[in-house]
């Protein structure tokens, strides 16, 4: 039976005979339903109509597919000294993803950020020798294709390995995750952030959304409490969540001005 795909958000869902009557992390009001009306894919589809893009984003392995599937997700090759952790995922994985991941270690975990990037995150973890996928128990419920092999934990972080750890920040999502990676930036530490902190067009700032494609800020609150949880780590560099979409160094920096801009925004 066929794990039908979402083609608006990349999201695969359970194995079933009939494509599912809608996806629910589209009519959620942070997303939506495609204006054609909602349409489902295979992975098997994906492999004829789109093809990788392999290609290193300021000194990490990006993975995006060509042309550009659902939301342009990207995935980042973290290559943590205890083995590679995959930085979200993407819905494509086709020969060509895995045999370069495979020449550069293989995988020892997957971490995502949000449901945005949970796409065919399942067939991923096989591929790779059934590594654990690591999901915020607060985003259970947006889990669309269900496995032995997801981790959810739970409270505020979470130390994968000693240089790489987990935070939970809200805003866009209550089990909103950022990873915090010491060997990045050479060796000054980066964020990798998806989109609880978007990094801006002018890549020198970031910002915050309960939702992104509707325009929805967070309030004043939470952007003070997102600036709480960053101030405590180390970091020089933030990885969002699109090609390029990288604020190269002095990132703590450009954080904590976009927290007091943002506030300054929203409040008055
Ligand atoms: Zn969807
Ligand atoms: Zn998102």
């Amino acid at each position: 039976m066929p794990n039908f795909i979402c083609v608006q958000c990349g999201t695969q869902f359970d194995d079933r005979t009939t494509a599912p009557t809608g996806c629910v992390i589209c009519q959620d009001i942070r997303q939506y339903v495609r204006w054609e009306g909602q349409a489902w894919a295979t992975l098997e589809d994906l492999e004829k109509t789109h093809s990788a893009r392999l290609e290193f984003d300021f000194g990490l392995l990006g993975i995006e597919s060509r042309p550009n599937f659902a939301i342009g997700q990207r995935a980042l090759l973290v290559p943590d000294r205890d083995g590679n952790i995959l930085w979200d995922c993407i819905a494509l994985l086709d020969d060509a993803i895995i045999d370069r991941i495979r020449a550069s270690g293989g995988l020892a975990a997957i971490a995502i950020s949000h449901c945005h990037y949970y796409t065919t995150m399942v067939a991923w973890s096989e591929a790779f020798g059934d590594v654990p996928i690591y999901l915020h128990e607060n985003n259970r419920k947006w889990v669309q294709r269900h496995d032995r092999r997801i981790e959810y934990w739970s409270g505020e972080a979470l130390m994968l390995t000693p240089s790489s750890t987990l935070h939970r920040v809200p805003g866009h999502y209550s089990g909103g995750t950022i990873m915090r990676w010491a060997g990045g930036a050479d060796g000054k530490g980066a964020l990798l952030s998806g989109d609880m902190l978007q990094v801006t067009q002018d890549r020198r700032f970031v910002s915050f959304m309960y939702s992104y494609p509707n325009m929805i800020p967070v309030s004043a609150a939470t952007a003070r409490q997102i600036g709480d949880i960053l101030e405590p780590l180390d970091f020089d560099r933030v990885y969002g969540a699109f090609w390029n979409r990288v604020i190269a160094s002095d990132a703590k920096d450009a954080t904590r001005k976009s927290v007091a801009r943002y506030i300054e925004a929203v409040i008055q």
